[in-house]
C-alpha cells in the first residue's frame, strides 16, 4: 500500500534543546571541541567603542567566516539563509532556536571593521595552533601562486587616470580599513622590533620590496626599464586593482589576481603564508618577503626552499645560497638563442673570468651593465668569423657574446644540484604539495573567483580561504596524537651550531642500526653550549 505523509507539525516539548537535536557526530561538533576561537574577542577589542549597543560578538563573526568557507557559499546574505534553517550551524555559533541572528548587513560592517590587519592576525593564530599540534616542520618550504579571477569584468576597463580620478570623487582617501566611529586604535605587531641605529641596516631595508606591508600592492612609480606595464594605463571601474590576465583554459582575457602560498613540507601541508597581489606583479616578486617574514614569525630554519621555474631569478637564488638556503628551483634556458649554441654550453672558468665556448676559444668581460646587473662577454669578432661552428653559434658579426648576471655564480651552484637526489625529490614533491592546496580552494572553497573586490578585501578572503584550510588540517592530523618532543624542538632555535647539526642527521635516530644509535645516544650527552655563549 502506498504510504502518504500527513504535514503535523506539534510543538516541541518543553525540554528538548538544540543540544539534543544536533548529532553527536556533527561535523560542527568537532569543530566546536578542537577550535576555540576566544582569541579573536582579543584581536577585535581595540576596535569597539568603550560604551553604546553591544555587537555582533567577534567570536560568532569568525564562526560564521568558517561556515562560509566550510559550506562554499560566495555572500554573507547565502550565508545568513543557511545559518537560519540549519540547526548544526545554530549549535555551533550558539543562538538557541527562537534567538534572532544576527543580519547580513552586521556582517558586512563587521568585516570592515576588522579589515586586513584582524584577519591576517586570526590567519596567524591558526598557524599557530597548528604548530602548537606539531603539524609544522619547518625544514622544507614550497612556494606557489595561482591565478584568481577578479569580481570584475574585462568591460569594466578605462584609462587608469579617469577610473582613480572618478574614484576620488566618489570616495574621501582614508586609511584602508578606518572605522566609522573613530573608536579604532592601531593594532600593534605581535612582537616589538627593536629599532636599530646601524644606518646600512636602515638603508637596506628602506631599499627592500615589503610586499606584505604594502598588501601585495604594485608601486606605479617604479617603472619597468623595457616594457610598460598595461596595468599602469588601464584600469577597471569596477576593481582598480585587479590586472588583464591571461587564463589557460579559457579564450580570452580577464581580469584577475595571483595568489601566493607558503607551503610546509611536513606531511600537514601547513599553509605558513597567504599574499594576493595583482596579476601584473609576477610570481618571484614577493617571494623573498614571504619567505624572511614566514621564517621570522613562526621561527624556522628552512633548510631548502623549492619553486617553479618562475621563482629561479638570479636575485632569489643569490638571497637563499647567500643566507644558506638550498634554492631547489628549475634553472630556465635564459640565454638559449635557438638555433645557436645555448648558454649552458659554454663553460665559465671562475679563475680566469672568462667563459669558454664548444671551440675552446675565449669570451672575455667587455662591458657591465649596472641597471640590469650583467656583464657582458664577448669573443673577437675575427676569432667567431675564422670558427667553423659560428653558423651553429652566431650571426653576429662583432662575434658571440654571453650575458652573465651579478650573483650568478649561486645560480651555477644551483645547476650544480641537478640530478642529486634531494634536489630531483624536492621537485617532485612541489608537484604534489601546493597544486592540491590550490585546486581544494578553488573546487570547493570558492576561491576560482574573489567574491570581494579590492587588494585589502581579496587579501582578507584568501587568507581567511588558507586559514580554512589550516583548520582542515588541524581536525585531520591533530588529534590523532600528542606533540612529540623533537617536533616541538624543531619550531625552536637551536641550542647548537649548524656545523653540530651537520653531523647528527635526524633521519639516523629512525634507522635500526645498532652503531648509529648508540653514536646519536652518546652526542645527546654531550654538554652543549648555546650560540654566542
Ligand atoms: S663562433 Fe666564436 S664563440 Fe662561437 S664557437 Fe666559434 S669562436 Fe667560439
Amino acid at each position: 500500500m502506498m504510504g502518504m505523509k500527513e504535514r503535523i507539525f506539534s510543538p516541541l516539548p518543553r525540554d528538548a534543546s538544540l543540544e539534543d537535536l544536533v548529532p553527536e557526530d556533527n561535523f560542527y561538533r568537532r569543530l566546536e571541541a578542537r577550535l576555540d576561537l576566544s582569541f579573536v574577542r582579543d584581536l577585535a577589542r581595540p576596535l569597539y567603542a568603550k560604551g553604546g549597543r553591544p555587537s555582533v560578538d567577534p567570536v560568532v563573526f569568525f564562526k560564521l567566516q568558517l561556515v562560509l568557507f566550510f559550506e562554499g557559499l560566495r555572500s554573507e546574505r547565502e550565508l545568513m539563509v543557511v545559518a537560519a534553517d540549519r540547526l548544526s550551524v545554530r549549535w555551533y555559533l550558539g543562538y538557541d532556536l527562537h534567538e534572532p541572528l544576527p543580519d547580513h548587513s552586521n556582517l558586512t560592517r563587521t568585516r570592515e571593521r576588522f579589515g586586513l590587519s584582524v584577519f591576517r592576525r586570526f590567519f596567524e593564530q591558526i598557524v599557530e595552533m597548528c604548530a602548537e599540534a606539531g603539524l609544522v616542520r619547518g625544514k622544507d618550504l614550497y612556494f606557489d601562486a595561482t591565478k584568481v579571477e577578479a569580481n570584475a569584468s574585462l568591460d569594466s576597463i578605462a584609462p587608469r587616470f579617469a577610473v582613480e580620478e572618478h574614484l576620488d570623487g566618489l570616495f574621501e582617501r582614508e586609511s584602508p580599513g578606518a572605522a566609522n566611529d573613530g573608536a579604532r586604535e592601531p593594532l600593534d605587531e605581535p612582537e616589538a622590533l627593536p629599532a636599530s641605529l646601524d644606518e646600512d641596516l636602515l638603508a637596506e631595508n628602506a631599499a627592500r620590496e615589503d610586499w606584505i606591508a604594502r598588501n601585495g600592492r604594485q608601486r606605479r612609480e617604479v617603472k619597468g626599464l623595457w616594457y610598460k606595464r598595461t596595468a599602469d594605463f588601464l584600469a577597471s571601474k569596477t576593481d582598480p586593482d585587479s590586472s588583464p590576465m591571461k587564463r589557460r583554459d579559457s579564450k580570452g582575457s580577464h581580469l584577475g589576481y595571483y595568489a601566493h602560498y607558503v607551503v610546509d613540507g611536513g606531511k600537514a601541508r601547513v599553509i605558513l603564508n597567504a599574499l594576493v597581489t595583482p596579476f601584473e606583479v609576477t610570481e618571484n616578486a614577493p617571494m623573498l618577503d614571504l619567505l624572511w617574514k614566514s621564517a621570522f614569525r613562526w621561527k624556522l630554519r628552512p633548510r631548502q626552499v623549492t619553486g617553479d621555474t618562475a621563482y629561479g631569478t638570479t636575485e632569489n637564488i643569490a638571497a637563499l645560497e647567500r643566507a644558506g638556503i638550498r634554492a631547489y628551483v628549475p634553472l630556465t634556458g635564459a640565454g638559449k638563442a635557438r638555433p645557436y649554441f645555448s648558454k649552458e654550453q659554454f663553460a665559465y672558468d671562475p679563475e680566469g673570468d672568462l667563459y669558454r665556448c664548444p671551440a675552446g676559444k675565449a669570451l672575455l668581460p667587455r662591458t657591465n651593465n649596472a641597471a640590469r646587473r650583467l656583464t657582458v662577454y664577448k669573443a673577437k669578432a675575427g676569432t667567431c668569423e675564422a670558427c667553423e661552428l659560428k653558423p651553429k653559434c652566431t650571426d653576429n658579426k662583432t662575434g658571440r657574446q654571453v650575458l652573465r648576471y651579478f650573483g650568478e655564480a649561486y645560480v651555477d651552484r644551483v645547476r650544480s644540484y641537478r640530478g642529486t637526489f634531494p634536489y630531483e625529490k624536492a621537485l617532485r614533491k612541489r608537484r604534489v604539495w601546493v597544486e592540491p592546496l590550490f585546486a581544494e580552494a578553488k573546487d570547493r572553497h570558492g576561491l576560482r573567483r574573489f567574491r570581494l573586490r579590492r587588494l585589502e578585501k581579496v587579501n582578507a578572503e584568501a587568507l581567511l580561504v588558507a586559514a580554512g584550510q589550516n583548520v582542515k588540517r588541524l581536525l585531520a592530523f591533530g588529534c590523532r596524537r600528542p606533540r612529540r618532543q623533537a617536533e616541538a624542538a624543531a619550531l625552536r632555535q637551536p641550542l647548537w651550531p649548524p656545523s653540530y647539526a651537520a653531523r647528527t642527521p635526524r633521519s639516523s635516530f629512525g634507522r635500526r642500526d645498532a652503531r648509529s644509535r648508540a653514536f646519536c645516544n652518546s652526542l645527546t650527552s654531550l654538554e652543549l653550549a648555546p650560540i654566542g655563549g
